[in-house]
């Protein structure tokens, strides 16, 4: 079965670390061609690709990557990678550069389904379990949505509270009780390193859905897949970037992934801009330098966001505070508003946040005042949780062959846009 155009032309542009701009120059097309071929098939402005441009940007595929195309990109080397392949998802240390963009490439694949214009059943029979032992919304209900629309079913539990564990029972015991039930475990545990012991004890796969303030692999990938996208829109590159990190650095596990992706990047410069008893962790800061990337730590916002192409912000994480932790009344230092989007001097930064924000007066996180700004990416990144999710799980379980050719279309009515304040942006159309 053929490629959708879409994943297809955004998959070329990632191996070949294009911009869009410099994408249509190279096939010799108009960049508004290229713009109406990687809009939606519903969207008014969609054009069908003609056939002998497929053909083409095959042929540069084949002829620029080469015999080197399945071990090896255009980025170079690739490090040994841990993905796909292994029963787990723990961390995001399992994937170098060309299989996070395998992943995004099939993530393409699936947002016409996770758009809820076609539909699929791969998944049928197949049961997810989502054990969350802490506040979760978007990442247990995105789970299991993505799931869902794989034709899947999923069983929940949430809270200590609710769950054996609250009998004395083990890790272990839950864990080889839950793996007679289901076929894939999400699991968030306040501990870090909790969910690894989930995965020592089955042979069911274990996705880490955060694990205390370690990691939470599943969101940096889909920052970065946003990101991405974000950035194909606009005409740049994730190599080469200005990334602005904002808030809690040291307790945000969100965070902690999303630096060792952007260490598998080029030439970037990172700005870790947080209160100094929140800074990133020194072993990840080490990591980010030894990529080659420029590091600048600093606790002044609006000088830290100077000439940004993205300001990541983040909630201060007051729940894993120790007793003697304190913001000392500073928080307001780190709220990112239009003032502070102003300070980064550039009309097209993107603004990202793995949410909740806190909107509480006082909390002084991502302000309300940008909702209405398209540059504010919040709920695109949201929404691209459900087809990362779906790649992840057909990856994992073995079916991302069979999601393209078991495509069929979507028999109800769904509203074109989903928010009341969403931007109407040019390939969301
Ligand atoms: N939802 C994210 C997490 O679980 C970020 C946050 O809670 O602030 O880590």
């Amino acid at each position: 079965m053929i490629q959708a155009q879409q994943a297809f032309l955004r998959d070329a542009m990632r191996r070949l670390n294009l911009t869009r701009e410099a994408f249509a120059e190279r096939i010799g097309s108009r960049k508004r061609a290229l713009d109406a071929w990687l809009l939606p098939d519903e969207s008014a402005e969609f054009r069908a690709m003609p056939e002998v441009v497929r053909r083409f940007v095959a042929e540069i595929l084949s002829r620029e990557l080469g015999a080197s195309m399945s071990t090896q990109s255009v980025h170079g080397a690739a490090p040994q990678a841990d993905w796909p392949g292994t029963v787990h998802l723990l961390s995001v240390s399992q994937f170098n550069r060309d299989a996070v963009e395998a992943l995004f490439a099939l993530a393409d694949v699936m947002q016409p389904i996770a758009r809820r214009r076609k539909v699929t059943r791969v998944l049928e029979g197949a049961v997810l379990g989502n054990l969350f032992f802490e506040a979760s919304t978007r990442t247990r209900v995105s789970f299991g949505a993505a799931f869902c629309r794989l034709g899947g079913a999923v069983c929940d539990t949430t809270g200590f509270t609710f769950s054996s564990m609250a009998k004395g029972e083990s890790i272990y015991d839950t864990s080889r009780v839950i793996s007679g039930y289901v076929d894939v475990l999400v699991v968030r545990h306040p501990e870090q390193g909790a969910v690894a012991e989930f995965a020592r004890a089955t042979h069911i796969p274990v996705i880490n859905g955060g694990d205390g303030p370690g990691e939470h692999p599943t969101q940096a990938l889909l920052d970065l897949y946003t990101l991405q996208r974000e950035f194909s829109r606009i005409g740049k590159l994730v190599d080469g970037a200005h990334i602005a990190l904002v808030g809690d650095l040291k307790y945000g596990r969100t965070v902690h992934s999303l630096v060792k992706l952007l260490a598998l990047y080029r030439g970037l410069k990172i700005s870790l801009i947080a209160p100094p008893a929140l800074a990133l962790p020194a072993e990840l800061v080490a990591l980010a330098a030894s990529a080659g990337h420029v590091i600048e730590q600093t606790s002044a916002l609006r000088e830290g966001v100077r000439g940004a192409d993205v300001v990541y912000a983040t909630r201060i994480q007051k729940e894993r505070f120790g007793t003697d932790e304190t913001l000392d009344g500073h928080g307001a230092d780190f709220e990112v508003n239009p003032a502070v989007l102003a300070a980064t001097g550039k009309p097209d930064t993107v603004v990202m946040h793995p949410l909740p924000r806190d909107s509480r007066p006082g909390s002084f996180d991502l302000s309300v005042d940008l909702n209405t700004d398209a540059r504010l990416a919040i709920f695109r990144q949201t929404d691209n949780g459900v087809p990362v999710r779906m790649a992840l799980f057909a990856q994992m379980l073995g079916v991302d062959a069979l999601v393209q050719r078991s495509m069929r279309d979507a028999t109800w009515r769904s509203p074109a846009q989903v928010g009341v304040d969403d931007a109407l942006l040019a390939d969301e159309a």
